[in-house]
């Protein structure tokens, strides 16, 4: 940030002068956010509002990576697109807005997104990164990239009605993601992809957080969230703040760090396919995880000895279901049990394979062997065997 302070014209000074009365901020902060360069990672539910206020504030360059193109469901809550855009890139849509909403800025696509071949190279390119992402994967190569690019990282994250938010800055004395959670959880052991709710306007209010620090970190003023963790409540309307410490055994920023470099092989994704759990010994006939199209096969060979159960919530299966299934949803399943046939191959499926997976362990566990998950569940199906299935 050691250039020379650009000139704001004059339409630039009227368009921010709600910043210029402010003391704080004023002329000289106003120059800083031109010259400061900003990346938004992921152009979504936390990423609209906070690009859009870093817009609108006037930072210089805003950088935004999504590989993703934008679909229906994203529009509740990812304020960046419009219905217009379903179907085209994120980056493409982001920047179309953002443009609209400030031409004194540079809007920067990155179209692949970030990904460990990338994330030192581009994350270096900027003085913030802001994280919008959405899965553990995403979040440990977003704190890795950007404490070994030595660039604050402000983080938020949302859950159904709760969000958090903080800025990991080891460069500058804070702790990292990795000093709370040194290692991604298990594969499978929370939901995502998906398979989770949030309530829209609670992404407004974390991605306006993180667009307030990045301002705060630019313009010098306030105390930042280093170090801190804010944690917000939208059902009882509280916000917390935690004090958060640096791990000195930390694998990232601790004293004898052991993530030294980004290795590609380890960012994959954590809500893929949970892992195997102990089950009975495994038959042949009935393995643990099929794919779609062997799933349609069996149903095709054999209807009368094989039972496509579907363990979605009933309004997914009003958006699309596969003829024939039997609808349970999973957390009937346990007061279900007896009502399945023991001489039956059960197929499981739900919208990624996730749930179904975990529908398929249970019934294992319960002494069921004729049951199968069904690798990447109607989304797969959809993709692969039925595109007339509405996909969401
Ligand atoms: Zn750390």
């Amino acid at each position: 940030m050691a250039d020379p302070a650009p000139t704001l014209s004059p339409a630039e000074l009227a368009r921010y002068s709600r910043h210029l009365l402010l003391g704080e901020i004023g002329v000289e902060g106003q120059h800083k956010l031109a010259r400061a360069r900003v990346l938004v990672v992921g152009a979504g539910g936390l990423g609209s509002p906070a690009a859009l206020y870093l817009a609108a504030a006037g930072v210089g360059t805003l950088g935004i990576a999504d590989f993703d193109t934008v679909a229906d469901h994203n529009l509740q809550r990812q304020l960046l697109h419009e219905t217009a855009s379903v179907g085209e890139a994120k980056v493409a849509s982001a920047a179309r807005r953002l443009r609209a909403t400030n031409p004194f800025i540079t809007v920067v696509e990155h179209a692949e997104g970030i990904t460990p071949a990338n994330a030192v190279s581009i994350f270096s390119t900027y003085d913030a990164i802001v994280d919008g992402t959405d899965n553990f994967a995403s979040r440990y190569l977003n704190n890795d990239a950007a404490s070994l690019t030595q660039k604050p990282l402000v983080y938020g994250s949302v859950f159904k009605f709760e969000g958090q938010v903080s800025v990991f800055d080891p460069a500058r004395g804070g702790p990292c993601y990795r000093c709370l959670f040194p290692e991604p959880p298990a594969a499978g052991s929370v939901p995502g992809c998906g398979e989770a709710g949030v309530l829209g306007a609670l992404c407004g209010v974390i991605g306006s957080l993180q667009a307030l620090e990045v301002v705060k970190l630019i313009s010098g003023i306030g105390r930042s969230l280093v170090g801190r963790l804010l944690t917000y409540n939208a059902l009882a309307q509280e916000f917390q703040t935690l004090t958060l410490r640096r791990d000195p055994h930390c694998p990232r920023c601790g004293h004898t760090p052991t993530i030294t470099a980004i290795d590609t092989k380890t960012y994959a994704p954590a809500c893929a396919t949970p892992a195997t759990p102990n089950l009975p010994p495994m038959n042949d006939d009935y393995p643990l995880e099929i794919s779609v199209s062997a799933a349609q096969q069996l149903l095709d060979q054999s209807p009368c000895a094989v039972m496509l159960v579907d363990v979605r919530e009933p309004y997914e299966v009003e958006i699309a279901a596969v003829r024939g299934a039997e609808c349970i949803p999973m957390g009937d399943i346990p007061s279900r049990v007896r009502d399945l046939p023991r001489d039956e191959h059960l197929l499981i499926m739900c919208h990624h394979g996730g749930r179904s997976m975990r529908v398929t362990s249970f019934l294992r566990s319960q002494g069921f062997t004729a049951v199968t998950n069904i690798a990447g569940g109607i989304d797969a199906w959809a993709e692969q065997i039925d595109p007339a299935l509405r996909r969401y």
